[in-house]
């Protein structure tokens, strides 16, 4: 399985932003790891444009169940993919939480990107009150088996755990706390989905940044990361990239 580090700009970043995909670029030509930057909408054609031919692919953050039609404001996975997107980040806690998302929505997002010939990268994590009353396992067990697209497989298929209170914050759970939710998505996954459930990668998102990265990495069942705020300097993501493929 190859490991994949991903970044969501969420909603940061203009033109000059794309400078650092440049630099990131420059720095790791050949990265040991797949590389992913999910940009605003605006942008994924632009940086589609700097990443072509390179080891990055390009994803959106976000898209509507349907191709096409009367939903002013959204955006559907084929144009995404016509935009030069191969992933869409679904069912992020801050979409969750602002759009009022559940998991029935994230998994009609998740069988559109399917159909589109995307890869899904479906998010799913505990806040704190619920880690607090011992229910992360419930909460994330229910959020796996609902948002799951049917006819996921584990080429197109990512699972981010993303604790909802270690998102931008700093914290993050301990080493064992993340092998505890991996280990345990792993198996809830071979359950539904069976032996393709082994090449899925499972990533972990939730204040990753080059101080910790090796040591999350090298937990049992983290195939990579889904990175924010680090995601957003070419020499942060590139120390994340580089602690991957070490
Ligand atoms: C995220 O938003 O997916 C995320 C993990 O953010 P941060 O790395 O900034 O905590």
């Amino acid at each position: 399985m190859r490991k994949l580090a991903a970044g969501n700009w969420k909603m940061n970043g203009t033109a000059a932003a794309l400078d650092e995909v440049r630099s990131l670029l420059a720095a790791h030509p050949a990265a040991g790891c797949e590389m992913l930057l999910c940009p605003p909408a605006t942008l994924v054609a632009g940086m589609a444009a700097v990443a072509k031919g390179s080891a990055l692919a390009v994803g959106g953050q976000d898209c509507h169940p349907k191709a096409s039609g009367a939903h002013t404001g959204d955006i559907s996975a084929l144009m995404l993919k016509d935009a030069g997107a191969s992933h869409v980040i679904l069912g992020h806690s801050e979409r969750r939480a602002d759009h009022g998302e559940t998991d029935a929505l994230v998994r009609a997002k998740a069988e559109a990107t399917l159909a589109a010939g995307l890869v899904a990268v479906v998010c799913i994590g505990e806040t704190e009150a619920e880690r607090d009353a011992g229910q992360t396992l419930a909460v994330i067990g229910g959020q796996l088996d609902g948002s799951l697209p049917a006819g996921a497989t584990a080429a197109n298929l990512v699972i981010a755990y993303e604790p909802v209170w270690a998102i931008g914050t700093g914290r993050t759970p301990t080493l064992a706390e993340i092998a505890e939710v991996h280990a345990f998505l792993r198996n809830r996954l071979r359950g539904l989905i069976g032996d393709a459930a082994d090449g899925v990668r499972l990533l972990y998102g939730g204040s990753v940044k080059p101080s910790n990265a090796a040591e999350i990495f090298a937990v049992p069942h983290v195939d990579g990361a889904l990175v924010g705020g680090a995601s957003l300097k070419a020499a942060d993501f590139g120390a994340i990239v580089a602690a991957l493929s070490a």
